[in-house]
């Protein structure tokens, strides 16, 4: 298959396909928020360059992305944009289910942006309960939690290390850290709010994740985090299989 994106194929081909070649999809999700010193478009990019990576292992198509999504916190940072939650948790639940009534029995949700974390569960729930088709939800930064833990010996954060490595890893042109400074990472702490949030960087645990710029280090982290999504949703694929849901 030369093209994994199903919107650069004619309806004819794409009628030969699925469901006879396929019938699972990708649908990468992300938002456009200001990150640190990396691009406005970060929690696109990533799940992008997931969804590309893994298509062709697991024999799937890939739907035009949702590069919306919901920005709260950081919103004030200019180039940030965001969907109010009624109508995002909406769309999204609109795309998979039009992508059901596309033949698509597999979806599979590549998200790269934590603030929308709940609005894709109710709508992947949703979707499931309403056309059957099989909804798999993921948040590629939690999925790999631990993998940031053991291989960079802390926690990760919004464009905090774990991110930051994987744009160094993407498009190290698009990381800027000549632009970093002390002021931008601050720590999340569950007991105060303030909006906007006073750092373009969130860390998940105080003194842990701040961006590292080593492109080599980045490349490893990175190529390992890939991998370990991969396998989470072969995993679960197989599981339907041997288990016979359908
Ligand atoms: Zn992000």
């Amino acid at each position: 298959m030369k093209t994994r994106y199903f919107s650069n194929l004619t309806w004819q081909e794409f009628n030969e396909l699925v469901p006879a070649e396929t019938s699972t999809v990708i649908l990468p999700v992300g938002t456009i928020e200001a990150h640190g010193v990396i691009p406005l478009g970060t929690d696109n990019i990533i799940p992008q360059d997931l969804a590309e990576y893994i298509a062709g292992k697991i024999n799937a198509l890939i739907a035009p992305p949702v590069n919306y999504g919901i920005t709260s916190s950081l919103l004030p940072y200019p180039g940030s944009v965001t969907l109010e939650k009624e109508t995002y948790k909406e769309m999204i639940y609109e795309i998979m289910s039009e992508l059901a009534r596309n033949n698509f029995r597999t979806i599979i949700v590549m998200n790269g942006h934590g603030g929308q974390v709940d609005e894709l569960k109710e709508a992947a729930l949703d979707t499931f309960k309403d056309t059957g088709a099989r909804v798999i939800v993921v948040h590629w930064w939690i999925l790999t939690y631990e993998w940031t833990k053991q291989f960079y010996k802390q926690m990760g954060g919004h464009a905090g290390i774990d991110e930051t490595a994987a744009i160094m890893a993407i498009a190290p042109e698009l990381v800027k850290p000549e632009r970093y400074s002390e002021s931008m990472p601050r720590e999340y702490k569950k007991g105060i709010q303030s909006y906007p949030f006073a750092g373009p960087i969130i860390l998940y645990k105080e003194g842990e994740g701040m961006p590292l710029f080593d492109e080599e280090k980045a490349k490893k982290f990175y190529i390992k985090a890939r991998d370990i999504v991969l396998s989470e949703i072969k995993s679960i694929l197989k599981s339907y299989k041997e288990l016979n849901i359908d």
